[in-house]
């Protein structure tokens, strides 16, 4: 497929039937989406991988009848796609809300069949505006003008009866004046392509740093995860100038932990390699993000000097109903205990998957059953004066 992701409105078209295929590629096409179509369920997973859509139009039914499979595997992909939602079966069993809650799908529409010229109007020209508009220029002025922040998403600890707060993980958004808030998904690339990301990293640094100071000043001693692209792996002095800004705000080198997700960008391993050991060497903790999908492989987990393995959140997902997750799940803690390890499981959903990883030794838990990410200001809730304040969620395995 030639280069697609150079266009940055791609519709997937995945229903069984043509005349929805042919009405809503037409009116599509001639807006200016580059599309794809699927006629059966295997083409359509094979689609989202390779022309990473950033809308798709789908019969989730039609796919596959017997349920809603392609939503729910969908769901569990890191993806970022908006969904338009159509069904033969009328009125459509699922409103928006419905199939956000269920599969963290993003839905602009949910309606039965047929599509009508102006419901493709009024459900694709939006998001064909939108796409068009995350533009260098605008993130460029993104900076300028400071539409970014950081959320916070706690992370526990495994304690001896339950879990403790060990810290957070800074997550940047981008407040968008007329789009609202952005997700990484859809611009932390587009920052990359235009040199832009070390801009960002500087500014979720500094905010993450400053929170963790301010705790420290009223006795509470966290810890913080920031992300950073190995694409500003580059720089041999990047371990000094980061411990001189962290002694400089009053917080510990260990408090910092630097999460990588392993990709094609790991080009230059001796410099990557002095780079990450320079920062090991100082106290700053390594976590390899993402492991257990996509590029991560077992040999990155010894050659390079990390100090936690995260697991990738589809699978932390997928641990309240599926036995092999469960057994992944196992086989990396036991794997990043005997490497020295310490192993953090993300997408924790549910209480089920919260206690599987107790009893399987997992150290550290990050999900939407614990906290969804939040604004700083609301992070005081996590951080109680008395343990008997603490929220219901981690009380209850407390
Ligand atoms: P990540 O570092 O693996 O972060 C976890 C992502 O999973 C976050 O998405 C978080 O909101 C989401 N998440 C957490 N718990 C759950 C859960 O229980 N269920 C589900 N379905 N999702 C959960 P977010 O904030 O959209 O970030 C996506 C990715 O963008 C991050 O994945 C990280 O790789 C990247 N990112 C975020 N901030 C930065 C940054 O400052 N710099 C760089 N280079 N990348 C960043
Ligand atoms: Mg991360
Ligand atoms: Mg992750």
């Amino acid at each position: 497929m030639m280069d697609v992701r150079n266009s940055p409105n791609r519709l997937l078209i995945a229903d069984t039937d043509a005349d929805t295929r042919r009405i809503a590629g037409d009116f599509a096409a001639a807006h200016g989406y580059t599309i794809a179509y699927a006629a059966d369920e295997a083409q359509f997973r094979d689609l989202v991988g390779r022309f990473a859509p950033t809308v798709i139009l789908i019969d989730p039914l039609g796919l596959a009848p017997q349920d809603f499979d392609a939503l729910r595997w969908l769901g569990l992909r890191r993806g970022g796609s908006t969904l338009i939602v159509v069904t033969a079966q009328d009125p459509c069993p699922l409103a928006p809300e419905e199939i956000h809650m269920a599969y963290g799908l993003e839905v602009a529409m949910a309606e039965a069949k047929p599509l009508s010229r102006s419901m493709l109007e009024a459900v694709l020209l939006p998001q064909l505006i939108r796409s068009r508009q995350l533009c260098e220029t605008d993130l460029r002025r993104a900076v300028d003008r400071a539409q970014l922040c950081a959320h916070y998403q706690p992370k526990l600890r495994r304690a001896a009866q339950g879990w403790e707060l060990a810290g957070i993980e800074a997550l940047l958004r981008w407040n968008h004046p007329e789009h609202g808030l952005v997700y990484p998904d859809d611009f932390i690339e587009l920052a990359e392509s235009h040199g832009l990301i070390g801009a960002l990293t500087d500014y979720v640094l500094q905010d993450g740093i400053d929170q963790i100071a301010a705790w420290n000043q009223r006795g509470h001693r966290l810890g913080l995860s920031v992300n950073l692209s190995a694409k500003l792996l580059t720089d041999v002095d990047f371990a000094d100038r980061m411990c001189d800004f962290l002694f400089s705000r009053g917080v510990a080198p260990d408090q910092l932990t630097l999460e990588i997700t392993e990709s094609a960008a790991f080009g230059d391993p001796p410099s990557t390699l002095e780079i990450l050991s320079r920062l090991r060497a100082r106290g700053i903790g390594l976590a390899l993000d993402d492991f257990g999908i996509g590029y991560s492989s077992l040999t990155q987990l010894y050659k390079l000097p990390f100090s936690e393995v995260k697991i990738d959140k589809t699978i932390g997902m997928e641990l309240a109903q599926t036995p092999a997750a469960r057994m992944i799940v196992r086989a990396i803690v036991d794997l990043g205990h005997h490497l020295g390890l310490s192993v953090c499981c993300e997408g924790v959903e549910s209480k089920t998957s919260l206690d599987v990883l107790h009893q399987c030794g997992c150290d550290q838990v990050q999900g939407y059953y614990i906290a969804r990410p939040m604004a700083a200001d609301d992070l005081g809730q996590w951080v109680p004066e008395r343990p008997e304040d603490r929220p219901a969620a981690y009380a209850a395995v407390g």
